[in-house]
């Protein structure tokens, strides 16, 4: 779903996914956001989700407190993500992309999750969510961004049912 000049998403039944906080807060500070339960009323701000700890590479911490939204209209309430985060989870959206490269490249969830540092069952968990289809339509998206960028680069990463580029 495209609100405003940016691209947000919705994902479920109260959380908006939205490209960065920064743009999200533009949004909202500009009535741009939109409902995505009546489809017509504004979203204003409405104070902070709970605060978490997520693990982001390198053994780095970030303390995140998404922003909660409430409808002018039909005041339900929702919460806005940064797309760096994924609800529910522990670690950023980059570990857990990282770990997706890595099956793409081929490796296990054992050796992924030596590489990476994280329990094999956090690993294990991640990659049983993806569906090979899934993954094949991830890596698409990728290498069309890719090559958008640079049409002479060749995307250095390949599913094993997507390996051929000529
Ligand atoms: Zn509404």
């Amino acid at each position: 779903m495209v609100i405003g000049k940016a691209d947000v998403s919705w994902t479920g039944s109260t959380l908006i996914v939205a490209r960065t906080t920064e743009l999200a807060e533009q949004l909202l500070a500009d009535g741009e956001l939109r409902c995505p339960l009546c489809n017509t009323g504004r979203l204003a701000a409405w104070g902070y989700g709970r605060q978490r700890i997520v693990r982001d590479r390198d053994g780095t911490t970030v303390t995140v407190q998404p922003r909660r939204t409430r409808c002018r209209s039909c005041s339900s309430t929702h919460i806005v993500m940064p797309a760096a985060l994924q609800p529910r989870h522990a670690d950023t959206t980059a570990v857990i992309g990282t770990a997706l490269v890595h099956k793409a490249n081929g490796l296990g969830h054992r050796r992924i999750a030596t590489v990476i540092d994280r329990p094999v069952s956090t690993v294990r968990r991640w990659l049983r969510r993806l569906s090979p289809a899934h993954l094949e339509r991830i890596y698409q998206d990728g290498a069309r961004q890719l090559l958008a960028l640079d049409p002479r680069r060749k995307p250095t990463v390949g599913l094993r049912s997507a390996r051929r580029w000529t």
